[in-house]
């Protein structure tokens, strides 16, 4: 072995993602594609790094994503710009730039893609990770809300996700957030001294986010603060109560979480968080809401909005474990159904004629090239081929190929256009 000239290694916290664990990622974005399409939501595809102020304006700045964790540099024009940590304010800024408020409503999008977060690599957390999101634009009525966390709940089914628990609160509107802002900082007053240096932050800014935090006395000093049901006014009320009715009459379990607060500035009245009990302390899976103020803030006409976005790396990791999907892994995650082994250069052209007729119908076939005989047949084995289809002279010139099923040891001679039909056995 001679030295490697250069070593190289992906930057910390911003990993690959390698086959077999991409075929999961197919399975659920082409799951998502197909039910938010049936649910009129056209694919947008918005650049990965925007205006840091962008970011700042929608998240807000009280928010632990802009306060500590955006992953920002000043490029060699001296422009601010910011990695995008969420989909939301890009798919917003693209909706009014592009004038989209005069299409009619309401106007559907779905988004996929890497997100970036500046903060220390943990388990579960990652600089660079993946969300799949949608976005309705132009639609205030309850049924809108209840359709959306409706299709996020079919989407996850279809991906072949179980266990999963659908939480919902509304946080109200701006004037019923003003009252309630009140009461939770008349509420943790008292107990500054006890919160921690974020909460204090939190206080000023924004003290809903202090029923956000995650240290454990904040939890517990939080645990009896008022809830913001008791503040909703009657309008936001009478929205919650709709939108529940809906999911109660169409049978969607749901649990009403009256703390969640979701960690972003930008969200009104209903919110949402899809969790599942096997993925510890990180167990969203899925989170949204109505923000109905930002397309205005952003310079558009005022329009009520509703969205979603869903964590891939989670889907992924929960996918892995459903046993459904072991068996699909073990039918087509990465083997090939047909190996062929040529033998000569006139046997390469017979095996890539088979090949062509076998791929052409939606087999997987792989070529082995390379190696002696033996070499090849050792190869299929390793990579799991259903069956061993071998072309030398002889088979060349009968038009008879050998073939054996690794799996059960049969063997014999076939004509390549039977060799699906083996397949099927
Ligand atoms: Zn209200
Ligand atoms: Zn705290």
């Amino acid at each position: 072995m001679t030295k490697p000239r250069f070593t190289f290694s992906s930057l910390k916290g911003i990993p690959d993602v390698l086959p077999p664990e991409t075929i999961l990622w197919n399975k659920i974005e082409s799951a998502a594609c197909e039910v938010f399409g049936s649910c009129g939501y056209d694919e947008i595809r918005t650049p990965v790094m925007e205006p840091s102020e962008l970011f700042l304006r929608s998240i807000g700045e009280s928010s632990d994503i802009v306060a500590k964790e955006m992953y920002s540099f000043t490029d060699k024009g001296g422009r601010g710009i910011s990695l995008r940590p969420e989909g939301t304010a890009g798919v917003v800024r693209a909706y009014v730039e592009h004038n989209l408020p005069v299409r009619p409503a309401p106007q559907k999008f779905f988004y996929r893609g890497p997100m970036f977060r500046y903060e220390r690599p943990q388990k579960g957390r990652q600089r660079q990770f993946h969300q799949i999101g949608a976005e309705c634009f132009g639609a205030s009525h309850p049924g809108m809300d209840a359709e959306l966390v409706m299709m996020l709940m079919a989407f996850l089914e279809k991906a072949g996700i179980s266990g999963l628990s659908l939480e919902m609160n509304s946080i109200g509107c701006p004037e019923c957030r003003a009252a309630f802002k009140e009461r939770l900082r008349a509420y943790f007053g008292p107990h500054l001294p006890e919160l921690c240096p974020d909460c204090n932050r939190r206080f000023e800014q924004n003290p809903l986010r202090i029923l956000d935090c995650k240290v454990e006395r904040c939890i517990e000093i939080g645990a009896d603060a008022p809830l913001i049901s008791e503040s909703l006014c009657p309008e936001c009320r009478r929205h919650f109560d709709s939108v529940l009715a809906l999911l109660t009459a169409m049978k969607t379990p749901y649990a009403v979480n009256p703390r969640m607060v979701r960690g972003l500035d930008y969200y009104t009245r209903t919110v949402f968080e899809v969790k599942s009990g096997r993925l510890g302390a990180q167990n969203a899976v899925a989170a949204g809401g109505r923000y109905d103020l930002l397309v205005s803030e952003f310079g558009g006409p005022e329009t009520p909005a509703l969205g979603f976005a869903a964590g891939m790396e989670r889907l992924a990791k929960l996918l892995a474990e459903e046993t459904l999907f072991k068996d699909l892994m073990e039918k087509t995650g990465g083997q090939p159904e047909v190996f062929i082994a040529p033998l000569g250069d006139a046997a390469g052209a017979a095996a890539l004629v088979s090949a062509g007729l076998m791929r052409s119908r939606g087999i997987r076939v792989e070529i082995g090239w390379d190696g002696s005989l033996k070499s090849k047949l050792r190869r299929a084995d390793k990579m799991g081929a259903k069956l061993v289809v071998i072309i030398g002279e002889d088979e060349l010139k009968s038009g008879m190929y050998k073939w054996k099923d690794l799996k059960s040891g049969e063997s014999g001679e076939i004509g390549a256009a039977e060799i699906p039909g083996l397949l099927s056995r």
